[in-house]
């Protein structure tokens, strides 16, 4: 099962993604988790990415495709794999398209949790993570609709799109996806 979790940051992708990966026995690929633990780390990546997340900008493409490649080629990700907060431009969606076919995988089922944006700002103001401060949310929303939300256009003429509403309780979120991705082959 190929799942790439879609939305705007603050939706619920983490969430969703941690329990279908507890029912499909498939991992979650969080990059932004990733990205935190470079920066733990201190290392290169981490500390290149660091002032980038704090503003709220995003990490290069050909960056963020390297890390990717070197995920989903491990031996846990031949069931499949869940995808959180990648692709995020078009040119990663591209990128990733390629990478795919290069490593013989299936295409993708796109979710997307759609929630509206003041919902979310409440949503990442009560989260309280580093780059949680409402300056930093706004600008991550800005740069989610011009450099993301494109990305959906991309898998619609794919035809492998679906939008759910993500205002609603976890469970009943989480439900709808589960019956998306047993109805679909992904
Ligand atoms: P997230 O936890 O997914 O909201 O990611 C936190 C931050 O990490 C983002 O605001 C970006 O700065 C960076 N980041 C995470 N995933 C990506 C990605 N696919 N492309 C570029 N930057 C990313």
């Amino acid at each position: 099962m190929h799942v790439i979790l879609f939305g705007a940051p603050g939706v619920g992708k983490g969430t969703q993604a941690q329990l279908l990966q507890k029912e499909f026995n498939i991992p979650q690929i969080s990059t932004g988790d990733m990205l935190r633990q470079a920066v733990a780390e201190g290392t290169p990546l981490g500390l290149q990415a660091k002032k980038l997340m704090d503003k709220g900008e995003l990490v290069a493409d050909d960056i963020m495709l390297g890390i990717i490649e070197d995920r989903i080629t491990r031996s846990d990700c031949q069931k499949g794999f869940i995808l959180d907060g990648f692709p995020r431009t078009i040119p990663q969606a591209e990128g990733l398209s390629a990478l795919l076919k290069k490593h013989n995988m299936p295409d993708f089922t796109c979710i997307e949790i759609a929630v509206p944006d003041e919902v979310i700002v409440d949503r990442l103001l009560k989260r309280g993570r580093a780059d949680d401060n409402e300056a930093t949310i706004r600008h991550r929303l800005n740069v989610y609709q011009s450099q993301t939300a494109p990305v959906k256009e991309y898998y619609k003429q794919l035809g492998s799109f679906v939008s759910i509403n993500g205002n609603k309780a976890i469970e009943d979120v989480y439900n709808e996806i589960k019956q998306i991705l047993t109805t679909q082959v992904a």
